[in-house]
């Protein structure tokens, strides 16, 4: 494999490479061995392009059923997971059957969920197909939204294996890979300056990703989450550090409503924001206008955040799973490799957020 990480329920593998989806099955035959059935969870987007492929691959292996969801976040619901376990019912899975989630985020969060719940756990495989799943197939959470929040309902769930085809981003729409970058860049600024040295260099424009140097980019980004994450399974400490960049991109996901933005271009100007806090709390030096230079030729929206009511953002940001007793605690970063979590004055996030 391309990585192996620990976790409280073993190691796993990860391979990373061009059109490993058409060997899924051979390499993942250990895993696979003494199983009953396979489950493919994909969504129709990723399904129409890649499911008929993915099937044939695990066909030589082991009974094949496939289940097809909506595309979108809006399949992270209690009716899709529902859907999702009369499938498996229906189809005869039990505990010694297996589920692979061929598809982005959502289609890993909800598919990991119902291989976390389906008769108390059976286990499962991410194969990622967007850029930002580097980041959410890794580190074993998953779950659904409720009406009243998103990802409110979930379980730790580890995957067997992770098996991530790069050719199947080809695919995939410029947005979604600046949002999945989004991802990288946070992970280059959290843990090494070489990393954010390198992505600066190789990285002029979301183009300049597709190509060889994808394998290589990913594989490091994998690495520092996966780091993170064997340190503090469960989120307690170090694990808080990839919050870096959310806690007002998630405010402003919230503020401009889902869809306004992708969640990657939220996360840039909450690195941004996080780096001229730190500027202003004095902590760092930041040049902060450089730094935005980059990002904007990348095509982040780096002023995106200005058209929305100050208020409403910092009282958003109070209800951030990290702050508590109305105090705001964000991730700072006094420099490259060094992020910090602290308590943070409302007056201070106000004087930011008015550019002052
Ligand atoms: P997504 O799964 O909705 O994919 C984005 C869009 O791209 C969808 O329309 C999808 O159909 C399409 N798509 C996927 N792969 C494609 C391909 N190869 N070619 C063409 N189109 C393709 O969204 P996402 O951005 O991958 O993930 C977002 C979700 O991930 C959110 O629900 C978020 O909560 C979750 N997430 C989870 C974790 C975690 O640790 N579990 C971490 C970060 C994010
Ligand atoms: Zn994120």
């Amino acid at each position: 494999p391309t990585l192996t990480i620990r976790s409280s329920s073993g190691e796993y593998p990860i391979w990373v490479g061009a059109n490993i989806r058409k060997q899924a099955g051979m390499l993942l035959k250990d895993i696979l061995s003494g199983k009953s059935k396979v489950l493919i969870v994909t969504d129709r987007k990723v399904g129409s392009a890649y499911l008929t492929e993915v099937s044939e691959a695990f066909a030589p292996f082991l009974p094949v059923e496939t289940a097809v969801l909506p595309a979108g976040e809006e399949t992270k619901s209690f009716t899709q997971y529902e859907n999702l376990l009369t499938k498996a019912l229906e189809k005869g899975l039990d505990r010694q059957s297996i589920i692979v989630a061929l598809g982005g985020g959502v289609i890993g969060d909800i598919a990991g969920f119902m291989a976390a719940t389906y008769m108390r756990g059976i286990p499962f495989i991410q194969m990622p197909t967007t850029l930002l799943a580097h980041d959410s197939s890794v580190g074993g959470k998953t779950g659904i939204n409720h009406p009243l929040g998103k990802n409110m309902v979930g379980a730790f769930h580890q995957p067997k294996a992770v098996l991530y085809d790069t050719n199947t981003l080809l695919t995939l729409p410029d947005e979604e890979w600046r949002s999945g970058f989004a991802e990288m860049i946070k992970h280059a600024y959290i843990s090494n300056q070489e990393f954010v040295e390198l992505l600066k260099k190789k990285v002029q424009s979301i183009s300049d990703l597709k190509s060889d140097q994808i394998k290589d980019l990913l594989t490091r980004s994998i690495q520092v989450k996966a780091d993170i994450v064997q340190d503090d399974e469960k989120e307690s400490g170090v694990r808080g550090y990839l919050n870096f960049g959310h806690t007002l991109g998630h405010a402003i996901e919230k503020n401009i409503g889902y869809g306004g933005l992708t969640h990657g271009e939220a996360v840039v100007i909450g690195i941004l924001f996080s780096m001229k806090v730190s500027n202003a709390l004095q902590l760092s030096a930041w040049d902060v206008e450089s730094e935005e230079k980059w990002l904007k030729e990348l095509g982040y929206p780096v002023n995106k955040h200005k058209d929305l009511s100050h208020k409403e953002l910092i009282e958003t940001m109070k209800k951030d799973k990290k702050s508590s007793k109305g105090q705001i605690r964000m991730v700072l970063l006094p420099e490259t490799g060094k992020p910090m979590i602290a308590a943070v004055e409302e007056k201070v996030i106000q004087n930011v957020l008015a550019d002052k």
